[in-house]
């Protein structure tokens, strides 16, 4: 590893200079914003910060697409969404009831999950820079550069457009819709564009008020031109030959004379065992339900330890406790740029998640949780956050963790204690002794006693292990033996282990 410099160190170093930067990131809100989505933030984020970190002049800004039409019904909605196809997703209602619109239901959400993600974009909504007339003149030019434009296209995308292409679909004024209508006449002056839709009505719309709206391919470098965009990062299917960027470039540089931002390009993140999410396919995990069991400074870790160019096998289970591990290694160790842009400073160290895994399956309450916690030698005093790992621990438990990780300590003696034989007995009795004589009561002493006994009595160190869970869970396997015990306190072990060798050796 050694001098290996990181990937967002790398973009940074590698863009133009003496130039004031913007970072730009774009989702399009039409379905639950998903991990896989947030690459793309985090990416901009990460090559943000360190641009920052070298002291380059540099924006970050986020551009929701909530102007465009939703394409179809997903299958997350209602039939009766169908009616609204075809409309900006700004415009539809959403589907809960308790946000503005459609596009706002699933920006919501995930606006609140960048900031928890420490990331401060200025947020743009494109439904209100069109209706605002901010992009009147880039819509003027375009229009006005029509053919230009679709010769782009076509000559490097090599597809064939219709003759009757234009840049701009109008918002029918009847049937609502925004649409490859056929452009009668365009008024610069007064920005307008007289069109016919495929709905038989022939309309004049405004472009200044947001009554329509350039093509994806041409809406995109408008907005490079528009905002100033140096930077971007965008997903591999934006990224091959002839897509959308190259057609971008060719457009930005010939008609709005700017210069395409350095593309950042990232590949997927696919869910374990299922393959690249996608929210229109229901293969997803949204970024809220990630940040109920995903710290926030290990979701970015997830993308900052590995280059946009690799895909990410994310799996929410065990996969997630390996994740958790690694990133408290590395904070442990505190160096490395990794752990630099990852972390979250308002966030201190934390009790480690396998942990806290063991400690709300033995607590049940609040109560008890402080209780067990306070055995051990975490600082407990910041409840708030505590309170929220346990919570994280308690929904990967319902969601995502597999049966062997899963325990309830039984309120008596189960009684498969009764079929041990006598002679395994009197192992767990020399245990219970040595915990009983234990002078602290601390994690790695409780788990090297069983090390220390077994041998004495002529047994496998495993099937004293095997005895020992057996008394509290009723089964042979259980979590790390050492801090299972000190979490449950001496007086109830040593309780529970004497009745568990009572008939036989006293
Ligand atoms: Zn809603
Ligand atoms: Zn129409």
């Amino acid at each position: 590893m050694g001098e290996r410099i990181h990937w967002a160190d790398v973009v940074a170093a590698s863009v133009r200079e003496g130039v004031e930067h913007r970072v730009a990131t774009g989702i399009t809100p039409s379905g639950p914003i998903h991990i896989g989505n947030m690459r793309e933030v985090l990416t901009g984020d990460l090559v943000f910060k360190a641009m920052a970190g070298r002291g380059i002049p540099a924006e970050l800004h986020y551009i929701a697409d909530d102007f465009d039409p939703l394409r179809k019904v997903y299958p997350f909605l209602p039939e009766s969404y169908a009616g609204w196809v075809g409309k900006p997703i700004s415009d539809i209602p959403c589907p809960c009831g308790e946000h503005r619109s459609y596009a706002d239901h699933f920006l919501s959400p995930f606006l609140s999950a960048l900031s928890e993600l420490d990331i401060s974009p200025r947020v743009h909504l494109s439904s209100e820079l069109y209706r605002s007339g901010a992009y009147t003149g880039e819509i003027a030019t375009a229009i006005s550069h029509g053919g230009e434009i679709r010769h782009i296209l076509e000559h490097v995308s090599g597809r064939t457009l219709p003759p009757e292409w234009a840049p701009f679909y109008p918002v029918c004024s009847v049937c609502g819709r925004l649409s490859p209508a056929l452009i009668l006449a365009h008024d610069a002056s007064r920005h307008t564009v007289r069109y016919r839709c495929a709905c038989g009505n022939e309309g004049t719309a405004d472009y200044s008020r947001g009554e329509g709206k350039l093509v994806w391919r041409v809406d995109w470098p408008m907005r490079w031109a528009h905002f100033g965009i140096t930077v971007e990062p965008f997903g591999k299917d934006h990224a091959t030959a002839g897509s959308s960027y190259d057609t971008g470039k060719e457009i930005a540089r010939r008609i709005y004379r700017c210069e395409p931002p350095h593309p950042v390009v990232y590949e997927w993140i696919s869910l374990k065992g299922k393959g690249a999410m996608h929210s229109s396919k229901g293969v997803a995990v949204t970024i809220t339900e990630m940040l109920e069991i995903v710290p926030p400074d290990v979701l970015r870790y997830l993308i900052a330890r590995t280059r946009p160019e690799r895909t990410i096998d994310f799996d929410p289970g065990m996969g997630l406790i390996s994740l958790i591990d690694e990133y408290d290694r590395v904070s442990r160790e505190a160096a490395g740029r990794e752990y630099e842009l990852s972390r979250i400073a308002s966030i201190p160290t934390r009790i480690p998640f396998r942990h806290m895994v063991t400690v709300v399956q033995i607590a049940h309450d609040g109560k008890r949780l402080f209780q067990c916690l306070s055995r051990t030698s975490y600082d407990v005093t910041d409840t708030e956050n505590i309170l929220r790992q346990a919570e994280r621990a308690r929904v990967w438990l319902r969601k995502y963790a597999p049966d062997s990780v899963k325990f309830s300590v039984r309120d008596g003696l189960p009684l498969q204690i009764r079929d041990v034989p006598e002679g395994e007995i009197r192992g767990l009795s020399a245990y219970l002794e040595f915990l009983r004589v234990l002078p602290a009561w601390s994690a790695e002493a409780i788990h090297n006693g069983v090390y220390e006994v077994a041998p004495r009595c002529g047994m496998d160190a495993k099937r004293l292990f095997e005895l020992v869970y057996l008394a509290f869970l009723g089964q042979v396997r259980g979590p790390r033996l050492g801090w299972f015990l000190e979490a449950l306190g001496r007086e109830f072990v040593l309780g529970r282990l004497s009745e568990a060798v009572y008939p036989c050796v006293l």
